[in-house]
């Protein structure tokens, strides 16, 4: 099936009010303005570098997340153009995106990053962490800051009621946040489990392979 095609039909699985962050990690930006040209304005890549490459030769409408693990010398590359940046896993590394948006003026979209996962390769704030930045955030810690939700990903695993219950951790702490103020965006699902997810409550699915097809590692 081509790239529009396997587009219009993860469009199709995906309820209206849930937005849908094409993950285009590894493909060229031929690939990505296909999709584009299919509508999709709202993008996600893992590495700053391969998304400052693309930046520029893709059109300026193009809301662009980071998704993954992102080191503190590099903010100041992305904190000008970027729409939100879903992989905070650390206070210091909050306090740097705060302090590069504080020089240009601008307020940044930022996602916790929860690690609800078994396996411990994946990065994120334990759920204690993540509710110590948010009761900061709540006193105005960091004033070039907007949270606007909550990450996770789930453990890789065939085991469906493992998955639904990691995100369903990670929907009762939204849940929780939420009382003190709103948040708006639950992200978690990708190509293999944002069926589940959505049950679960997200709002927000992040899918790749099943958009572009499989990556080349
Ligand atoms: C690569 C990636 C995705 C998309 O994964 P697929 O399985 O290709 O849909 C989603 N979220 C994060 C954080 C990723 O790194």
């Amino acid at each position: 099936m081509s790239i529009s095609n396997n587009f219009q039909l993860i469009k199709s699985q995906i309820p209206e009010p849930v937005e849908l962050v094409a993950v285009s990690k590894f493909h060229p930006v031929e690939k990505i303005k296909e999709v584009y040209d299919c509508g999709q304005r709202v993008f996600g890549e893992n590495k700053v570098q391969e998304l400052l490459s693309k930046v520029n030769e893709l059109p300026s409408d193009i809301k662009w997340h980071l998704i993954g693990h992102l080191q503190t010398n590099k903010v100041k590359f992305i904190v000008p153009f970027i729409d939100t940046i879903q992989s905070v896993d650390s206070e210091k590394l909050l306090l740097e995106i705060d302090k590069e948006a504080a020089k240009i003026n601008k307020k940044v979209n930022v996602l916790l990053q929860v690690k609800i996962a078994e396996e411990d390769t994946k990065y994120g704030l334990e759920v204690q962490e993540a509710k110590e930045i948010f009761s900061n955030y709540l006193e105005n810690k960091y004033p070039n800051i907007t949270i606007t939700g909550l990450m996770g990903m789930a453990t890789f695993t065939d085991n469906k009621n493992q998955v639904k219950s990691e995100f369903l951790i990670l929907k009762s702490l939204f849940d929780e946040l939420s009382k003190f103020k709103n948040l708006e965006k639950l992200s978690m699902g990708m190509s293999d489990d944002f069926k589940i997810a959505i049950e679960c409550g997200a709002n927000s699915v992040r899918i790749g392979s099943a958009i572009f097809g499989v990556r080349n590692y």
